[in-house]
């Protein structure tokens, strides 16, 4: 196979493997990648930073961290027997089980032995002569492949808030994305959670359960809705089962894969008292149906938004009973849907507990963390323990902790500090030979993310057996390729509303140096239209790419 590097592959541990490809990172992109590449003959070895496999799920054991995907639209499709093995014990599945899955698939399909764990990569470098990759990882290691294929997810990058004396605090101190993996009594503890995004909404309400005494800083509030989880018996997983082929094409079919469609109406063409039954319709179903399966313009104009934004302010305000609370809850620099929306479950009644405290730092600003506590303008907090969920360096931040130098030795970081170039959120001009499964300006940053994976896997897979039928052994989006999509990236995404919100979608993060400026991170042309985009480029031979 001229897609063959000369593979001369040496026992794990040894300082110069070599193989066809390498894949870094194994979540279940990383996963499905293995599986389907091995099928074509080819040697792969996947590094992952983590002890074990499933990425997100690995890494978040926060408590209360679970899906907003509903369980049996997230799993993996592509094997029946899987289908058929795999009983959701709730629609929207808690880590552990989730966790459970990953392990489950590895197993199944026996992919341990293809993936060394404990392997941070630091730096990866293409050598243009010999037309391959070099991978450079923290404890020395090396390895040469000539593809490179990124599997380092979009929300893998955790952050600290920018913070003096964050090193100096002598209690208990946990990021949610590295929770530790052993357990963590809340019992009569005085517990500081630092960040209301997703993962702060989670952790506050299943916290607030156990704790003595809890402080939640908020900077910025997030519409929130309610998840509305329940248990699945055999019954209705059965039931599930049977109608997989339907869920599937459902989701294959809608905007971001999910079973949630947006409405055929627009939101001011009906009554205002059907609007109000629809939006109560949606606010008592499971799910993002209040977000994507509402009146197709609520994201696109803005009147329309403001009639959702007004009922979800009106649901806050009567879950809340102390009102000056409830307006500090209530978020006024964007309106609902504008960022990814976090799903609670008694998040808001939270707050009606005497033992929860909200401190708004827009207000009292942290000054610094002590030894004992968070100092802000308005006083000393002493706390047993700091939570923070202060979210990822979204999208592009694995990829800028890594040192990747493509032709010439140019430098992935310096190219993308205005915003990523991309050719369909796949393969970058100036980086031959590597692949970037769920990168930035990919439809799957945008997505029930495996039914991404799937379609990205699947497209990365037929390229492999394309190159390999047709003797090349080198490929490269070309500049103009590039260029145009990251056009259309933009133009994709122009008449969406939440092109005016600072968010992770748009590139804003003020927990890192460099992300102040706006730019946009995801594919928002929606699913379909990019799955069609791709199988396009892949029938007319791959145009847009230079193949050697
Ligand atoms: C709390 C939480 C809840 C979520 N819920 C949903 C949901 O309900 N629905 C949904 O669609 N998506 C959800 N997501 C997004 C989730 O990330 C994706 O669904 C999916 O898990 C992405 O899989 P992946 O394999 O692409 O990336 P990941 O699962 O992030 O795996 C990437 C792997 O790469 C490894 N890695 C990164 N950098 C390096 C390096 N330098 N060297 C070696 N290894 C490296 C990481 O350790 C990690 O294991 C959620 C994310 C979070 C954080």
């Amino acid at each position: 196979m001229s897609i063959s590097a000369k593979t001369n592959n040496q026992d794990e541990g040894s300082s110069a493997d070599q193989y066809d490809v390498v894949i870094i990172g194994a979540g279940l992109s990383g996963m499905y990648q293995l599986f389907r590449l091995r099928q074509l003959g080819l040697s792969v070895r996947v590094f992952e930073a983590g002890g074990g496999v499933g990425g997100t799920w690995y890494w978040n054991r926060y408590p209360g961290a679970r899906f907003d995907s509903e369980s049996w639209t997230y799993g993996l499709s592509f094997s029946q027997e899987l289908l058929d093995e795999w009983d959701w014990s709730e629609h929207f599945s808690p880590q552990p089980e989730t966790l459970n899955y990953c392990n489950y698939v590895a197993d199944k399909f026996d992919l341990r032995p293809d993936i060394t764990f404990e392997m941070r990569a630091k730096q990866a470098v293409y050598d243009e002569g010999a037309n391959e990759w070099e991978v450079i990882f923290e404890n020395g290691h090396r390895t040469k492949s000539r593809f490179l294929i990124t599997a380092i997810g979009p929300l893998s990058a955790p952050t600290m808030p920018i913070i003096d004396g964050v090193d100096e605090y002598k209690g208990e101190a946990y990021h949610t994305g590295t929770w530790p993996h052993h357990p963590v009594s809340f019992e009569g503890k005085r517990v500081a959670v630092i960040g209301t995004g997703a993962t702060g909404v989670q952790t506050i309400t299943e916290v607030a359960k156990a704790v003595g005494h809890l402080t939640v800083f908020q900077r910025t509030p997030n519409w929130c809705a309610p998840l509305h989880n329940k248990p699945i018996d055999k019954t209705e997983m059965m039931e599930i089962r049977s109608r997989y082929d339907e869920i599937f094409e459902t989701c294959k079919n809608s905007f971001g894969c999910f079973i949630h469609a947006a409405d055929d109406r627009l939101a001011m063409e009906v009554s205002a008292a059907e609007r109000d039954a629809f939006y109560e319709e949606l606010y008592a179903s499971p799910g993002f149906g209040i977000w994507l399966g509402n009146f197709r313009d609520v994201l696109t104009d803005q009147a329309a938004n403001d009639t959702l934004t007004e009922f979800v302010i009106s649901k806050i305000r009567s879950r809340v009973i102390d009102q000056d609370l409830a307006t500090k809850l209530i978020p006024t620099n964007h309106g609902f849907g504008m960022r990814r929306i976090p799903m609670e479950s008694g998040y808001y009644e939270v707050y009606n507990q005497d033992n929860v405290e909200l401190v708004d730092v827009r207000d009292t600003p942290i000054e610094r963390i002590t030894e004992n506590g968070i100092k802000t303008s308005d006083g000393n907090y002493e706390f047993d323990m700091i939570i923070y969920a202060t979210g990822f360096d979204a999208i592009t931040g694995a990829f800028d902790r890594i040192d990747i130098r493509g032709i010439g030795g140019a430098s992935l970081k310096e190219k993308w500090a205005d915003g990523p170039e991309t050719y369909l959120g796949l393969q970058i001009a100036g980086f031959p030979n590597m692949l970037t499964l769920v990168g930035p300006h990919n439809a799957a940053t945008f997505c029930n993310i495996p039914r991404c994976i799937e379609q990205n896997v699947e497209w990365v897979t037929d390229l492999m057996r394309y190159m390999s039928e047709h003797n090349y052994s080198r490929i490269e989006a070309s500049k103009k390729a590039e260029d145009d999509w990251t056009q259309h990236v933009y133009d994709s995404a122009a008449q969406l509303l939440l092109l005016k919100a600072d968010s992770w979608m748009t590139g804003i993060n003020t927990n890192v140096a460099g992300r102040q400026k706006r730019t946009f991170m995801a594919y928002a042309g929606g699913a379909p239209k990019y799955r069609a985009i791709c199988e396009d480029v892949a029938a007319n031979d791959y145009k847009g790419f230079k193949l050697s």
